[in-house]
C-alpha cells in the first residue's frame, strides 16, 4: 500500500480525490460535514509538507451542470474546517481548469467544480480521466465513499501515474479497519448484523462465515430465521423466500464452527409506529396481529456476554426499529456494550448505513474503535469484493 507516509510533497501539486458529497439544505448550508472533516488529515499532511492541493469530487446526482449542486456552496465550510483560504474554480477538466490548478502555490487549496456534472466522470471515461490527472503531478485518492465505483476520477485516472499514487489517510484507515476484521483480528472474532432484511446481507454473511467465531443476528432479518425454524412471527417483517436459506446458513455456520445468537424475546407492537402499545414477548410466539420491532430485555443480556468476551467486534445493521424512540433502546444499548467491550481492550469497528447513523443519533461515535464514512463501499468489502479504487492504486 503506497501510503502518504514518507512521502514528500515539497513542492509538489497532488490531485486529491475526497469525498465531499455532503447534504446540502435548500438555503445550500451544509447540514453534515464529517466527510469534510474525514479528508482533513490528508489535506493538512500535504499542506504541512509544503505541497499543494487541488481537490476533486462529486456532489449529488447531477444530469449534466446543475448550479444547485454546485461544490461552490460548500466553499466556506471547507474553508472553516480545514482553517485554511480555499480558492474555487468553476469547472474540472480542460485548459482552463489546468491552469487554474497550477496557479495555486505551496500551502494552497483549490476546489474544483462537481465532477458528475460531466457523464463522463461516472462512465469511466479514459479521456476524462486522462484530463484529471493533468491537474496535478501526483494522485492522492482519499474517497472512501467511491472507491467502490470505476469512476473516472476514483479509478481510471490512477492509470496516468505510475508511482505517484497514494492512499489518503483515511482510505488508509478504512482499509486498515476491514482488514482488521476480515483478515487480523484478534479472536474470538464477532459480526453483528441487523437491518431489516436476509436478502440483502447474504454475501456478507456468507463471506463472514469463514473469519469470525459468533455471528450475532438482529432486527428484522430475525423473524426469517425463527419463521423458518417454525416459530409464530405474527407481522413482523418477513422474507418467505428465505426461509429455506436461514435454515442453510445456520446449517453453514454449524459446519464452520460459527456460533450463532439470535434473540429469544422481543419488543413487540400492535402497529408500525412510535406510539403503539407494545409489550415484550418470546420471539417465536408473536400474537398474529403484533410485529416485532426490538430486542427484549433477556436478548440484550445474552448479547452483552458475547460482546463483552469478545476481541474484534464487527456492527452493521440497527436491532430493531431504531428510528422510533420507544424501539430504540436495543440499539442504543448494544452500542454501549460494544464501547465497554472496547474500553476493555477490543478492536470495534461500526460500518455500512444504518448502523452508523444509529451511532451517530445516541452519540456513541466516541465508544468505537472505527466508524466507517462508505456505506456502498463498506458493504462490498464485507461482501470480500476487492474495491475498484483500491485495486487501481496498488498496481
Ligand atoms: P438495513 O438497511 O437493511 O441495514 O436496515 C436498516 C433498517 O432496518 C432500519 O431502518 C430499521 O428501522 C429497520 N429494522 C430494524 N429492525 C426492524 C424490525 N424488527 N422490523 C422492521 N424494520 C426493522
Amino acid at each position: 500500500m503506497r501510503t502518504l507516509i514518507n512521502q514528500n510533497f515539497l513542492n509538489r501539486r497532488a490531485v486529491v480525490r475526497v469525498d465531499f458529497n455532503v447534504p446540502i439544505d435548500d438555503q445550500f448550508q451544509v447540514t453534515d460535514s464529517t466527510r469534510i472533516s474525514a479528508a482533513k488529515e490528508t489535506i493538512d499532511y500535504i499542506l504541512n509538507q509544503g505541497g499543494s492541493c487541488v481537490l476533486i469530487s462529486h456532489l449529488g446526482r447531477p444530469k449534466g451542470k446543475d448550479p444547485k449542486l454546485s461544490l461552490s456552496h460548500i466553499v466556506s465550510k471547507v474553508e472553516e474546517i480545514l482553517q485554511v483560504p480555499v480558492n474555487f474554480f468553476d469547472d474540472c477538466v480542460g485548459a482552463a481548469a489546468e491552469q487554474a490548478a497550477s496557479s495555486i502555490v505551496s500551502g494552497n487549496v483549490i476546489l474544483m467544480e462537481n465532477l458528475r456534472f460531466y457523464k463522463e466522470e461516472t462512465a469511466g471515461d479514459l479521456d476524462f480521466a486522462e484530463g484529471l490527472s493533468k491537474l496535478g503531478d501526483c494522485y492522492v485518492n482519499d474517497a472512501f465513499g467511491t472507491a467502490h465505483r470505476a469512476h473516472a476520477s476514483t479509478t481510471i485516472m490512477a492509470q496516468f501515474f505510475k508511482e505517484e499514487k497514494f492512499f489518503g489517510r483515511l482510505l488508509e484507515k478504512e482499509v486498515n479497519a476491514i482488514e482488521k476484521v476480515m483478515k487480523s483480528g484478534e479472536k474470538p472474532v464477532l459480526a453483528i448484523l441487523g437491518g431489516s432484511k436476509v436478502s440483502s446481507k447474504i454475501t456478507i454473511i456468507e463471506n463472514l462465515l469463514d473469519k469470525i467465531d459468533h455471528l450475532i443476528i438482529g432486527g428484522g432479518m430475525v423473524y426469517t430465521f425463527v419463521k423458518a425454524k417454525g416459530g409464530g412471527v405474527g407481522r413482523s417483517i418477513c422474507e418467505d423466500d428465505y426461509c429455506d436459506y436461514a435454515l442453510e446458513l445456520l446449517e453453514k455456520a454449524k459446519a464452520k464452527g460459527v456460533q450463532v445468537h439470535l434473540p429469544v424475546d422481543v419488543i413487540i407492537a400492535e402497529d408500525f409506529s412510535n406510539d403503539a402499545n407494545q409489550k415484550i414477548c418470546k420471539v417465536d410466539e408473536i400474537p398474529n396481529d403484533w410485529e416485532g420491532l426490538d430486542a427484549g430485555p433477556q436478548t440484550l443480556k445474552n448479547f452483552e456476554d458475547i460482546v463483552m468476551q469478545s476481541k474484534t467486534i464487527l456492527w452493521n445493521g440497527p436491532l430493531g426499529v431504531f428510528e422510533f424512540e420507544n424501539f430504540s433502546s436495543g440499539t442504543v444499548t448494544l452500542g454501549e456494550y460494544i464501547g465497554k467491550s472496547t474500553v476493555a481492550g477490543a478492536f470495534s469497528l461500526v460500518g455500512g448505513g444504518d448502523s452508523v447513523a444509529a451511532v451517530k443519533q445516541f452519540g456513541l461515535e466516541d465508544k468505537m474503535s472505527y466508524i466507517s464514512t462508505g456505506g456502498g463501499a463498506m458493504m462490498e468489502s464485507l461482501e470480500g469484493k476487492t474495491l475498484p479504487g483500491i485495486t487501481a492504486l496498488m498496481e
